[in-house]
Formats: C-alpha cells, sequence, structure tokens
C-alpha cells in the first residue's frame, strides 16, 4: 500500500529513514519550513534553507523512490521581531516558481503574540497574492483551540482565501470539528508518546469520519517517529477499518488536497 506524509522535516532525517520510509510504501512527502532547533541569525541562513529544500532536498529524496515537496513561509517561533521576520518574507516570492513549492506553510501562531499574528496576516496575504495553498501549524497545549481560532479568523478577514485550500495541522480531539466546520482541512500529528498518537488518531477518525482529514509524522530532529503513518495504518487495521478508509486518510486525502498545486502529480 502506497502512503505519503504530508509533513515531515526531512533535512533533519537521516539516508535510512528515507530507505525505511522507502520500504514501508511511502511515494512522496511534503517539507514545510520549520524552525532548525535554534534561532537563525540573518535572514541569509533562510536563503540557503530555502536552497535545501528546493535543491538538494529533493534529490536526496529521489534516489530512494520519493517524491520530495516542499512549503516555504517564516515559522512562528521566529517571527516574533517583524522587521527580522520582512526580509524572510522578501526572500519568498523567488522561490516560488521551484517544481518542488507547494506553497506558503507552515505559518501560524506558537504563543499567540500580536507579532505572530501580524507576521502571519502579511504571510496569509503573500499567499493569496501568488495563489498559493496554506499550510497551518497551530499551537500545543493550552494555546491550541485559542491559537486555531485566532488563525482561523485571520485567514477570514483576508478575504481572498478558499479555506478548501487550507490545510490546519496539529488538530487534536477539541479542534478538529470546528476546523472542518469551517471548510478546512484538517491534518493529525502523530507523536510517538504524547500528544496525538497513532491510537487516538484512530479514535479522531471514528468520531469525526474521513472526510478532508490526513494524517502526518511531522518528524524532525526532536523525539519523533518517520514511520508514524504506517503505523497508525497497521492501527487501524488491528481495529478492522476497511482498506478503502485506510488508504483514504494516509494517501487519497493527501493526494486530493496537493494535487491543487499543478506541481504536485503522483
Ligand atoms: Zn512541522
Amino acid at each position: 500500500m502506497q502512503y505519503i506524509d504530508p509533513h515531515i522535516h526531512m533535512v533533519s532525517r537521516t539516508t535510512d529513514d528515507y530507505q525505511r520510509m522507502a520500504q514501508a510504501g511511502c511515494v512522496a512527502v511534503t517539507e514545510p519550513a520549520f524552525w532548525a532547533g535554534f534561532d537563525r541569525s540573518s535572514p541569509q541562513g533562510f536563503y540557503d534553507y530555502f536552497r535545501q529544500l528546493t535543491e538538494f532536498e529533493p534529490r536526496r529524496a529521489a534516489s530512494y523512490g520519493i517524491r520530495h515537496f516542499t512549503w516555504l513561509c517564516i515559522n512562528p517561533k521566529e517571527a516574533d521581531d517583524p522587521a527580522f521576520a520582512r526580509e524572510v518574507i522578501e526572500l519568498i516570492p523567488s522561490f516560488l516558481d521551484r517544481p518542488n513549492v507547494l506553497g506558503i506553510g507552515e505559518i501560524g501562531l506558537n504563543k499567540n503574540t500580536k507579532n505572530e499574528l501580524i507576521i502571519l496576516e502579511e504571510q496569509i496575504a503573500l499567499a493569496s497574492k501568488y495563489n498559493q495553498l496554506i499550510l497551518v501549524h497551530t499551537p500545543h497545549l493550552e494555546d491550541k483551540l485559542k491559537g486555531t481560532r485566532l488563525i482561523m479568523d485571520a485567514i477570514k478577514r483576508n478575504g481572498n482565501i478558499d479555506p478548501g485550500r487550507v490545510l490546519i495541522d496539529h488538530v487534536e480531539e477539541h479542534t478538529v470539528q470546528e476546523v472542518l466546520d469551517r471548510g478546512y482541512w484538517a491534518g493529525m500529528t502523530l507523536y510517538p508518546d504524547s500528544k496525538c498518537t497513532p491510537q487516538r488518531a484512530a479514535d479522531i477518525i471514528e468520531m469525526y469520519g474521513s472526510e478532508r482529514i490526513w494524517i502526518n509524522s511531522a518528524g524532525d530532529w526532536g523525539h519523533s517517529d518517520p514511520l508514524a503513518v504506517p503505523k497508525a495504518r497497521l492501527e487501524m487495521t488491528r481495529r478492522g477499518h476497511n482498506r478503502a478508509t485506510i488508504e483514504k486518510i494516509s494517501f487519497e486525502n493527501p493526494r486530493t488536497f496537493l494535487s491543487q498545486c499543478d506541481k504536485f502529480r503522483i
């Protein structure tokens, strides 16, 4: 069974991970721009990161038979300094025509600060101006519900964004319904032992259905599991879900959403 991992930070992963993912059926990944674990000291650091995401990483993935796509932005964790963030945002348009760039992401909020919200709105405007898909990061823990609502409100205020072209990621039991009700796509991030586990993701599918929802590993440089998607599929198989539902959330849904960008062809 083929699958797509639509949110994983492969620049932080090893070649062994690519190999194991390919063996488990991964045919494509999409990699949002993210925090490196430390703040970059200059916008030039982002320029080099965007080159890595659009030049080197697709070649590395291709050698394992995996298609690599990416999303560009300044992440919310480094977006609290508006002057710095704007210098990074200015770099993005020159990369948008590159063949593996699908849109703007993962934008969103981290601590729900005023500056983060200003930069979020400017990046939503950037996506709108260049007609790009959007991938959204929502804050963790107690800030999640409030942050998710602030983000959806900011997108709505823009007035030009079709919610069907926005994926809101890291949804949990208390946010998924509202995200779907407002017309957005929802992503469930699978963590090995905290937040949304494969078991909780299966519970969410059982409660809220399989329309406009996908699963991803969000694997990065921290404790995370690049095989989380195939593990969640196993959990659903164990519970007796049919093959069509499992393929829908791990292959068909990501393909449908991502194919709204002409460059995504699987
Ligand atoms: Zn991420």
